[in-house]
């Protein structure tokens, strides 16, 4: 499944099961690396990556914040990207740039080791499983909350964060859910283990504050954007746990999930326990952009 001819590596094209790293790697003790995770769309107008010179900014600032000094530009990272979807053949795959530190420290002081860049690629289909984008999901709210201010930075996209996202991940599948929703530190509702949440609430469209411990994603501003096209109220504000219960519609938002509709928490059925209204009107107009390929915002990169 997670696979493909070639990875970019510091610099070249290596077959895939060539793009190796040693055991001592500092990421590899320390969790020290950065990422993306973009989508690369088959448009009726050729393939197209969504929000491409977005995500390789966030890959800067993520690493900014870590301290990482990534050893090439933003452009040779977007032109080594479409390189490498071009030599895999793909029309549509997710890409994942990964930034991390690799040998010449033991200890947890990082700066003695190399940084390095990869870039891999591979055909992906919906990511929380079929047919949810218009059947929806099963979730439940995590056990483990997310990250706490001043504790490690969210919004930075950063490998050692996603330990948090792993144990949400992991609760919530072993309790047979397909997802889990953390709350923050103060016990509102913040995020999924990889995506954002929008609830929604006679006609009126919620989703948590940037600062409260989430990752802002892309598609989360998309989404918001898209909303306020089409007339809808968007409030970005305190959710709390409570309002996800008697919510009309609940959809989670991320590169790999796009729009997924949410049709149970804790059980609990919400609205009529499948795709809404709203949820729908926004997905429609959300993939009609990635799949014809007509770019009203400019948000694609066709390559
Ligand atoms: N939150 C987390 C924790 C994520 O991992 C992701 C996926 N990158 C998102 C939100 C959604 O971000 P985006 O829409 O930019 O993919």
């Amino acid at each position: 499944m997670y696979n493909s001819l070639k990875i970019w590596m510091n610099g070249e094209l290596v077959g895939w099961s060539d793009a190796k790293i040693h055991v001592m790697s500092h990421v590899a003790h320390y969790g020290s690396s950065t990422f993306e995770g973009i989508r690369c769309y088959d448009t009726a107008k050729g393939s197209a990556l969504l929000f491409l010179d977005e995500h390789v900014r966030r890959l800067w600032e993520s690493s900014k914040i870590y301290r990482i000094e990534i050893p090439y530009s933003e452009t040779e990272i977007k032109d080594a990207i479409i390189s490498t979807i071009k030599a895999n053949n793909h029309k549509a795959c997710y890409v994942r740039p990964l930034v991390f530190r690799g040998q010449g420290a033991l200890g947890v002081n990082p700066h003695r080791a190399s940084i390095e860049v990869a870039i891999a690629t591979w055909e992906w289909g919906t990511y929380l499983g079929e047919d949810v984008l218009e059947n929806g999901v099963d979730v439940k709210v995590s056990s483990w909350h997310r990250l706490a201010p001043n504790t490690l930075p969210s919004w930075a996209k950063a490998g050692g964060n996603y330990m948090n996202s792993q144990l949400i991940k992991m609760e919530a599948l072993s309790d047979g859910y397909a997802e889990g929703l953390a709350l923050d530190h103060n016990g509102y509702v913040a995020e999924g283990s990889g995506e954002n949440i929008f609830v929604v609430r006679h006609n009126i469209i919620y989703t948590p504050l940037a600062a409260q411990s989430i990752l802002p994603g892309f598609t989360r501003h998309a989404v918001m954007h898209i909303a306020k096209e089409l007339g809808y109220e968007v409030r970005e504000t305190l959710i709390p746990r409570e309002a996800l219960y008697i919510a009309d519609e609940i959809f989670l938002t991320g590169t790999a999930a796009e729009i997924t509709p949410v049709r149970s928490v804790d059980r609990i059925p919400i609205g009529n326990e499948k795709r809404g209204p709203v949820t729908e009107a926004l997905q429609h107009e959300y993939l009609k952009i990635v799949h014809s390929g007509e770019d009203p915002y400019n948000w694609l990169t066709f390559i």
